[in-house]
């Protein structure tokens, strides 16, 4: 039987039953008087109820579900308890989508959503800054009446999103930014259109290609010379011993540069592939400048006065390898581009708290022009000048990144014609104080 009727069966059977024994006994109006008032007992009590529930749903708020009685008791906790997983689900969603839009707020990255017919559905404030969206004015706006760059029209219309597109546009600060907008298609034919700045990711892109370019080119002209010398040996039929020699010897020189250059490069490749510095111990500072000025003499042959002044008994934390390197770079270069009869100091002194290594010299000094970009690999002021003394154009670049490891960086001083100085400025936390 269905539940439904033998509920009503289980409810009204005893009842008439009731009303039958009574009957039975008390005679038949007695029966029907007692059924009329049980029933209508009843009724009242299902009309009272349902009016409550009517009332309450007219403004249905969890606190005021009415409390009921009887089977209606149960009616309307069982309400209450559907209200309150509701009302649950509800705050999980709103949380949810709070969230998102934090995070969608947040992103650096430019989002829209697109319906299938390209209107925009929502973006992120990011959007703004990218394609000039704007958030509440342009929704349910055509994605292509606010972007209009033909690329972007172009790629839309193509429906094939595997790669995204790059664009040059201004953005923020920058008139001309690399963006890079991909589409990705989801749901039933909706599109989610990403916008982000790859301005600086390009940039690294060139000075990599730069930068095999110029190890390339650096490397060319001495195999270019030692290529010819080999041949015109090969070829010569009477060997000259007074030409073997000449060009022997300069092949060697070819090769003492190309081996330079590779030391070099394996220098730089070495401190930029490792994060950390080797090691970071107090570093024989005395020790460290007695060879610098050893070799600086070595170097310059006499030619040049050398004179090493230690103002300081501070020492250093670092590499001491790594400072060795940096050091030897500004004192190479003060010997190579000085003339004959000038003057190098090599100066060790404490400036405010600040320990400073620096070189000076009386060379040809630097024109103005040239100052910001020494340091960039490979940037010379006079190609044949560096080249000549040996130079690879990696000496500056080293320097600069070996002090920057060591949280210092290099002041350049210098007047054309009348000399240079080098400084490597420290952190006053570098500094490893002198006992007394
Ligand atoms: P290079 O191997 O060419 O010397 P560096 O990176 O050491 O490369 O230096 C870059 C350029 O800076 C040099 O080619 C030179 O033009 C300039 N330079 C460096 N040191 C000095 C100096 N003491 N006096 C004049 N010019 C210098």
């Amino acid at each position: 039987m269905n539940p439904h009727w033998r509920k009503i069966l289980v409810t009204l059977l005893p009842l008439f039953l009731l009303a039958g024994v009574v009957g039975l006994i008390g005679g038949r109006t007695v029966g029907i008087a007692i059924l009329a008032v049980v029933l209508t007992v009843m009724v009242a009590h299902q009309i009272y109820n349902l009016s409550l529930f009517r009332t309450w749903l007219a403004s249905p708020r969890m606190e005021t579900i009415p409390e009921g009685s009887g089977i209606w008791q149960h009616v309307f906790s069982q309400l209450r308890r559907m209200k309150r997983a509701q009302a649950q689900t509800e705050a999980d969603l709103k949380e949810a989508l709070t969230r998102f839009q934090k995070a969608g707020a947040a992103a650096p990255e430019a989002v829209v959503f697109l319906d299938q017919d390209n209107h925009i559905q929502w973006c992120n404030p990011r959007a703004k800054d990218y394609f000039g969206l704007d958030p509440h004015r342009d929704r349910g706006q055509q994605v292509t009446y606010v972007l209009r760059q033909p690329q972007f029209v172009d790629y839309l219309a193509s429906n094939d999103y595997t790669n995204p597109l790059t664009i040059r546009m201004p953005l923020g600060g920058n008139a001309d930014a690399t963006v890079s907008v991909q589409i990705v298609s989801y749901g039933d034919h909706e599109k989610l259109l990403l916008g982000r700045d790859i301005t600086k990711w390009e940039r690294l892109e060139t000075t990599r290609r730069d930068f095999v370019a110029n190890v390339s080119h650096e490397l060319r002209t001495p195999l270019t010379v030692l290529g010819g010398f080999l041949e015109t040996l090969t070829d010569m039929t009477e060997p000259d011993p007074d030409m073997t020699r000449r060009s022997l010897r300069l092949m060697t020189q070819q090769a003492v540069r190309m081996s330079r250059l590779v030391e070099d490069l394996l220098t730089l490749s070495r401190i930029e592939s490792t994060v950390a510095l080797p090691k970071e111990d107090p570093v024989d500072i005395e020790d460290l400048l007695d060879h610098l000025h050893q070799d600086a003499l070595a170097l310059s042959n006499g030619r040049h006065a050398i004179a090493l002044h230690v103002e300081t008994s501070d020492a250093l934390t670092g590499s001491a390898d790594e400072l060795r390197s940096a050091f030897g770079n500004l004192v190479s270069n003060a010997i190579r581009y000085t003339p004959e009869g000038g003057r190098i100091d090599i100066r060790w002194a404490s400036v405010d708290g600040r320990p400073v290594f620096s070189v000076t010299d009386t060379g040809i000094g630097v024109a103005p022009q040239h100052l910001d970009r020494l340091t960039e690999r490979f940037y010379r002021v006079d190609r044949s000048r560096s080249r000549e003394t040996g130079g690879t154009g990696l000496g500056l670049a080293i320097t600069k990144h070996v002090l920057s490891r060591h949280h210092a960086k290099l002041d350049i001083a210098s007047e054309l014609g009348k000399g240079s100085t080098f400084s490597a400025v420290f952190e006053p936390e570098q500094r490893v104080p002198a006992h007394h």
